[in-house]
């Protein structure tokens, strides 16, 4: 692996590159991840790099849904994964919830690679510091985090093919779904058969950012540490009556702003 040093502008941008190369050598991505991380990039750039105020408010949002539903999941492909699965696993021991592998291109050997590295990072979360402001044994509640994906007996309505299997513990019974990088398809699925669904995508031109109940314009990492933060240092938010149209429309001009500016 190369080193990258410390003093590279572009640090943290060719860490994640790294992660999404090293993951494909692995094999727990598809072909079109890196096209999908790439896609991701470029987004990234326009907006500068940051949480956005309209993406702080759609964070804000989730925080409140993710609290106020009943059977609240999150969902992670392998991008999300490699990038950000310790900070889901954060996140849904903060929550009580599962984390479940749906992957769009599914493979026995892709899921159960995701799984397993999933089951590595939960012990380094456990072993970590909890959350400032958590309250409660750390260590059981990361523990307690089920990963489940591994043998889908569920179909999402709608769909055809194997990117509509699922788990009725998780995606199926959930009111409530949290979905990085998804596909625009799926997501439309499953508001069709009455879920909530939570995307972070960092195009909001893409039909997952359209379809979703509320989508957060932002880098999944940033994004998963935006929600937990909130969950703990504001645990009684309420959810409001969210416009999704008009957010997208105001991630837009703040990459138009971004722009203008630079
Ligand atoms: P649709 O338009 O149907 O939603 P899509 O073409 O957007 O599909 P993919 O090709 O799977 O679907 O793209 C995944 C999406 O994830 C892209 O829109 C990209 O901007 C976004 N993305 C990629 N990397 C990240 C990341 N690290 N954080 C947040 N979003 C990302
Ligand atoms: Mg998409």
């Amino acid at each position: 692996m190369v080193e990258i040093p410390e003093s590279h502008p572009r640090k943290r941008s060719l860490l994640s590159r790294q992660k999404i190369v090293e993951g494909s050598l692995r094999g727990l991505l598809a072909e079109s991840a890196m096209i999908a991380h790439g896609r991701g990039e470029a987004f990234d750039y326009l907006l500068g790099e940051r949480t956005t105020e309209s993406a702080g408010s759609a964070i804000r949002e989730a925080a409140a849904r993710l609290t106020a539903a009943n059977h609240p999941v999150i969902s992670v492909n392998g991008n999300t994964v490699l990038l950000a699965g310790k900070r889901a696993l954060r996140l849904a021991a903060v929550l009580g919830c599962a984390v479940e592998v749906n992957l769009y291109y599914r493979s026995p050997e892709r899921v159960n690679g995701l799984l397993a590295l999933l089951e590595e990072q939960r012990t380094l979360v456990s072993n970590g510091d909890e959350p400032q402001g958590f309250e409660g044994d750390w260590r059981k509640s990361v523990m307690g985090v089920t990963l489940l994906g591994g043998s889908p007996n569920f179909r999402i309505e709608g769909l055809e093919g194997p990117r509509s299997q699922c788990t009725e513990e998780g995606i199926g019974s959930a009111d409530l779904i949290l979905v990085p990088l998804e596909d625009g398809d799926r997501c439309e699925a499953l508001v069709n058969l009455g879920k909530q669904v939570v995307v972070i995508d960092l195009n909001p031109l893409s039909r997952s950012s359209k379809m979703a109940t509320v989508t957060i314009v932002d880098e999944v990492s940033r994004a998963f540490e935006g929600i937990l933060s909130e969950l703990v240092t504001n645990p009684n938010c309420i959810p409001t009556e969210w416009d999704n149209a008009s957010a997208l429309r105001e991630s837009l001009v703040e990459i138009a702003e971004y722009l203008e500016s630079n």
